[in-house]
Parts: structure tokens; sequence; C-alpha cells
């Protein structure tokens, strides 16, 4: 089932696709973590490697990394990175993407079991079938998708530069946008496109729901609002907080925050972006709109993982030649539209 254009939005069930099973580890004795640290930095310097974190990772993942970022921001500096190896403290979503624009370097993942419920929401058969459906239409994939659906697509794209890849497309051109709805229906109105969307979903993000905005704006009036686009509740919030909304990618948070004269925000997007901020933006105050907006695959990532992976050169990931040269014009599309 998918969204038309000219179909209203209505309330979605959640999606079918989560954790399930995932055992998140339990937070580490922070004691432990200056040594572990430590030896990452060395072990990361033995191997040639650079140690990439998303801003959903654990906080003492993001303070050993080289680089911390959202997608795309890791993307450029997988693709142009001199090192030989690239460890990704992220999902496998991202390493995959980190091998397809830096095939001749070897990517390493410190947990298989991290994926991605987006990613998950569609599969390669179900976007060629979509695809049979809507014969010349231009297919926009958001980058939280298997290699496998980048390599079906025209364009990736990421919440930092989505709106620049839809404004690129001819305005006479059909587009399928998928796999989040969300970011979907949120394109369609700030580009006054009509996109075809595909109903798929993170679970953390539709799990932020309308009623949490509300309650935290009747708390915190004057405080400004960072929303990620992918959240549940990004069209009615608009309605609710009005011109204090503001709908934004992580690094778009981050760069918001720290331009801001505000000294409060409420943060409607997974809780460890909030690290990130605090850093970014000392002395102001970030409030989560759902301190239960938490990422299980995100969290998968310890610094022992890290370390093993770094030691024992573990685990490799790879994509095949042919699936990586088509998915690598997409992604080069994307990173080429700031
Ligand atoms: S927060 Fe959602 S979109 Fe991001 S990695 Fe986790 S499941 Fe995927």
């Amino acid at each position: 089932m998918t969204l038309d254009g000219s179909t209203p939005a209505a309330p979605m069930p959640l999606t079918a696709f989560g954790p399930g099973s995932v055992v998140v580890p339990p937070p580490g004795d922070p004691a432990t973590f200056p040594a572990l640290q430590a030896e990452i930095r060395e072990l990361a310097r033995e191997h040639n490697a650079v140690v990439l974190a998303h801003s959903y990772e654990r906080p003492e993942i993001q303070d050993v990394a080289d680089h911390v970022g959202d997608s795309l921001r890791l993307s450029r500096i997988a693709a142009s990175a001199p090192e030989s190896t690239i460890v990704f403290c992220g999902v496998s979503f991202m390493a995959e993407t980190a091998k397809i624009l830096s095939p001749d370097k070897r990517v390493l993942l410190p947990d298989l079991a991290a994926g991605c419920s987006l990613a998950d929401s569609i599969t390669v058969e179900q976007l060629r079938s979509w695809k049979a459906e809507h014969r010349g239409a231009v297919v926009v994939s958001y980058v939280n998708t298997s290699a496998a659906v980048k390599a079906e697509s025209d364009y990736c794209c990421t919440s930092s530069n989505a709106r620049a890849v839809i404004d690129a497309i001819p305005a006479d051109r059909r587009i399928l946008f998928l796999p989040d709805m969300f970011l979907g229906l949120w394109l369609q109105r700030v580009t006054g496109r009509k996109l075809t969307i595909w109903l798929g979903e993170c679970h953390v993000h539709a799990g932020i729901r309308p009623s949490d905005v509300a309650e935290w704006h009747r708390r915190e009036p004057n405080a400004e609002l960072l929303i990620h686009p992918e959240c549940g509740c990004t069209s009615q919030v608009i309605e609710i907080a009005g011109d204090e909304a503001h709908i934004l990618s992580t690094e778009g948070m981050v760069t918001y925050a720290e331009r801001s004269s505000a000294d409060t925000f409420l943060v409607a997007t997974e809780v460890g972006i909030l690290h990130r901020l605090e850093q970014k933006a000392p002395g102001k105050r970030f409030v989560p709109v759902n301190r239960e907006a938490v990422c299980q695959y995100m969290k998968l990532t310890t610094l022992e993982k890290l370390r093993d992976a770094l030691r024992l050169g573990v685990h490799e990931i790879d994509v095949p030649a042919e699936v990586a040269a088509r998915a690598r014009v997409a992604l080069e599309r994307m990173i080429a539209i700031a």
C-alpha cells in the first residue's frame, strides 16, 4: 500500500518491523571507559582505521570516534577518508553505504545485528513490483535502505538534503519516494510536489506522538522545538507549536542549536542526539519530548565490541560489485546535491 500525492494523510498503524529479539547490552561501567577508549585509539592508529559514529550511538562511542554525525556527513567522510579501514559505529545500511563509496577499503561493523526497522520496511522485490506499476517514474530512496534497494533507485537522499533532491527533479516527472512515509509527507508539503509514497516507518520516530509534543509545549512554552522529519508527529506538531517548530535533520539540529539565541530546546528524535547537542551547544538545555525514543539497534555497539572489531578485524561488510556499482550512482547523486 502506498500514499498517492492526492491522498490525504491518515493515521497509520505502527510498523510491524522493529528490533524484536535484539538484546541491548546494559550501560557499561564509566570507570572502565578511559582505558577502553585509549586502547581503541591505539588500535585504530595501528590498523590505519578511521572510527565513524552516528549521533544516535552511546555517548562513550561518540566520544572515542574520529567523526560523529548523520548519514550524509558520515557518507562524505567515508568517501574521502585516507585510512584503509573504516569502522562504522552505526547500523548495517550505513556500513554498506561506506563500502559502496569506498570499495577498496575494509569496512567493519562492530555488531552485525545492528539493523534498521525503516530499511526493513521495503525489500528489493517489493521495490521492483512498485516500479513496474509506475513505469517511467523517478525513484528517490532515503539512505536508510539496503544496498539492493539503492541499486534499484535513481537518487538517494538523507533528511539533510531530501528537499534539494526533490527540487532537482524536473517538475513533470512522477516521483516514487521510499521508504519513510513521514519524511515523504513532509517533503510533499515543503516542495509542493505530488509524491507517491511508500508506507514505511522507523519504529523509534513513529513512536514520538503529537501528545508528547503538546505536553512538553504546555510545560515549556518558551522553548524552541526541534523535530526530525521522520517523526510520526511532524504534520500535527506544526499546528501545536507554530513558528517555534523547526523541522531539521540531526545535523541541522546541531547547527541550529549552536546558532540560536534560545536557551531551551525540545528535541523530537532519538535521544542519542542529546549528547552531541550538549557538547556542541554547552550551557543550553535540551529536553527530549519522549525519553523512550531509543533505537535499540544503535545501542548495540559498546566500547568492547568496537575494540574487538579493530583487534580482530570483524565484522567485514561486503557488497556484490554489480549491486555496488548501481547503488553508487544513486549515492553519488545524493552526495553531489548538498
Ligand atoms: S532510529 Fe530508526 S531509522 Fe534510525 S537506525 Fe534506528 S530504526 Fe533505523
